[in-house]
């Protein structure tokens, strides 16, 4: 099926969906070999990379620290990480950060060292950070810069990749649909999907507007397996204010000492972890709710992160854009306890690969959050992720490579249109589109949230269902509309989430389920794996 209002097809050797640190990171290394289409479906920059704070989580120290940081990785995914994975990544990860560095990624420094933190349910202080908390927003800049001088990089800023081309099975390239609404082919030999997470499937989330799951659904339109979609880490500490965004406040202050304590003052965590506030972000997560409603209260009670007693620490200098954001809403973090919520954050699972980034459909590859390695297990590590993108986006532009020496450019081939092509939508389907996405976020921050059980979840999916069949009866076809279709990308991933919640009877990790609050010692190293052609099943890695 052809598009209507598609252009002639641009070719390329390799096309990189999505410009945060694993697309760029690609990005430079498939430059060496062939010509690259990076495609960002907003400015540049706007990426969860952008708003990453705490720092990048890296072993500097020789091979002990190297096996220290593996045992934390192994020790924070509750049993389902997948260790070759966790070996890939603290292994590559020093001379990966290394390379930044000497691309001019400035992270900050003291006395001629590098300042390193310590975040929740790492055994030592090893996170780099640059400007104090803007860590993402240096490693996108130096990234960018670099990508910049390539000659072979072309960067095509908001565009949405709304379908894939498959051509006897391989993926050969995409849709891309421009602001004016015209879709544009392009084919390449391989293609990379860095579409980063989906915390938009959730109403309370701190990733930004364009973290709808894209990639996830192209992927399974593709025929491609999904893997432990149950797993969305919920940040314990963001912004609870009435109206404003859910801005994250970086584990780092509690790395540095801060305190949740409730509106009584209590110091809460001593009840439910030895760790106090550094204990692993599920646990914390989970305490945080638990407080905010127990006690005589006849409402929500407030939590707070609570700074002002502790020494030593110049919060504003060391937590500049923090400190920025929140004297917009009159606050200081020497002078106020900060109100805080859980807001969903990080998605574990994403698109099924093996360490090389490859899916399981020929000719597509993934890397970044949108990927799922194992890596990150039932529960990811602190800032485990921007050394996720650096390493596993590297991985995969060597795969792609090797893997494409001996092919041509892809000439033609049928477009795998995606679900939802709509002709200029009508102000009913906008409206429509608009109310179903906000019912979804709803839906699933109750349903598929902190804490998760059948009943709940089967009514979740039965009106999610319904939903995403209204949605697609209201496509006709013609051209694709940006919200359309990324309500269709809230629905195929909140399915895919659902479903693999309701398959997963225990509590691991982030998945807490009220009905089987128990941790199964048969389910050690069983991953999820969704699909549209088989539904779930399970699968030991
Ligand atoms: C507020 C916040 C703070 C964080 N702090 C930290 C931290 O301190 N340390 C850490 O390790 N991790 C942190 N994380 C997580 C980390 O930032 C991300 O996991 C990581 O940056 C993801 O990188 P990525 O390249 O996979 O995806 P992203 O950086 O999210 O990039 C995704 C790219 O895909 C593009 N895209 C999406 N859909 C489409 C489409 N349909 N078509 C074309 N392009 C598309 C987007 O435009 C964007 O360019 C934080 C995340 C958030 C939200």
């Amino acid at each position: 099926m052809t598009i209507p209002g598609s252009v002639a097809a641009t070719h390329v050797d390799f096309l990189v969906l999505g410009a945060g640190v694993a697309g760029l990171r690609a990005a430079l290394s498939l430059a060496e070999q062939g010509t690259v289409l990076l495609v960002a479906k907003d400015a540049v920059a706007e990426s969860n990379t952008h708003y990453a704070q705490g720092g990048i989580a890296v072993a500097m120290d020789g091979d002990a620290d190297v096996a220290l940081h593996l045992e934390d990785t192994i020790a924070a995914g509750d049993g389902l990480v997948f260790r070759p994975a966790a070996e890939a990544l603290v292994q590559d990860g020093p001379r990966r950060v290394a390379e930044l560095i000497e691309w001019g990624a400035r992270f900050d420094r003291e006395d001629g060292d590098w300042m390193r933190t310590r975040e929740g349910a790492h055994s030592r202080a090893r996170i780099l950070h640059a400007f104090g908390d803007a860590t993402g927003a240096e490693m996108g800049r130096a990234l960018r810069e670099r990508v910049r001088t390539h000659r072979k990089v072309r960067i095509a800023e908001r565009q949405m990749a709304v379908a894939l081309h498959q051509q006897d099975g391989r993926v050969v390239g995409a849709d891309l649909l421009d602001e004016s609404g015209q879709v544009h082919s392009v084919r390449a030999k391989a293609t990379l999907l860095a579409t980063g997470g989906a915390g938009q499937i959730y109403c309370e989330t701190t990733n930004p507007a364009v973290a709808t799951g894209d990639g996830l659904a192209l992927a399974l339109q593709a025929g491609a397996e999904l893997a432990d979609m149950e797993f969305y880490q919920f940040h314990p500490t963001a912004l609870h204010l009435a109206g404003a965004p859910r801005f994250l406040l970086s584990e780092a202050l509690r790395g540095e000492g801060a305190q949740l304590v409730n509106e009584r003052g209590e110091r809460f965590m001593r009840r439910h972890h030895p760790l106090l506030e550094l204990a692993p972000r599920d646990v914390v997560a989970r305490a945080i709710v638990q407080e905010s409603v127990a006690g005589d209260f006849d409402r929500q009670q407030e939590i707070y992160l609570d700074m002002r007693s502790v020494p030593g620490v110049a919060w504003n200098e060391r937590f500049p854009t923090i400190s920025a954001v929140l004297a917009r809403y009159g606050l200081s973090l020497t002078k106020n306890r900060i109100p805080v919520y859980p807001a969903a954050h990080y998605l574990m699972g994403g698109v099924r690969t093996d360490l090389a980034g490859r899916t399981t459909v020929p000719g597509l590859y993934a890397a970044g959050e949108v990927a799922a390695t194992g890596v990150h297990g039932a529960n990811r590590l602190a800032s485990n992720s921007l050394l996720e993108g650096l390493v596993f986006g590297a991985r995969a532009a060597e795969a792609m490579l090797a893997d494409t020496a001996l092919l041509p450019v892809a000439e033609d081939g049928a477009i795998f249109a995606s679900e939802c092509s709509m002709l200029a939508a009508t102000d009913a389907d906008r409206r429509f589109a608009a109310e179903s996405t906000t019912r979804m976020q709803q839906m699933l921050w109750s349903a598929a949230g902190l804490f998760r059980e059948e009943a709940t979840m089967r009514r979740a999916l039965a009106e999610l269902e319904t939903m995403a069949a209204e949605l697609r009866q209201r496509c006709r076809a013609g051209r694709p509309w940006r919200e359309g279709l990324e309500a269709m990308s809230i629905a195929a991933v909140g399915r895919a989430v659902l479903q693999c919640a309701l398959a997963r009877r225990e509590s691991r990790g982030a998945h807490a389920r009220l009905d089987h609050p128990k941790k199964l010692a048969e389910n050690e190293n069983r991953h999820t794996l969704f699909s549209l052609a088989r539904g779930v099943h399970f699968e030991q890695w």
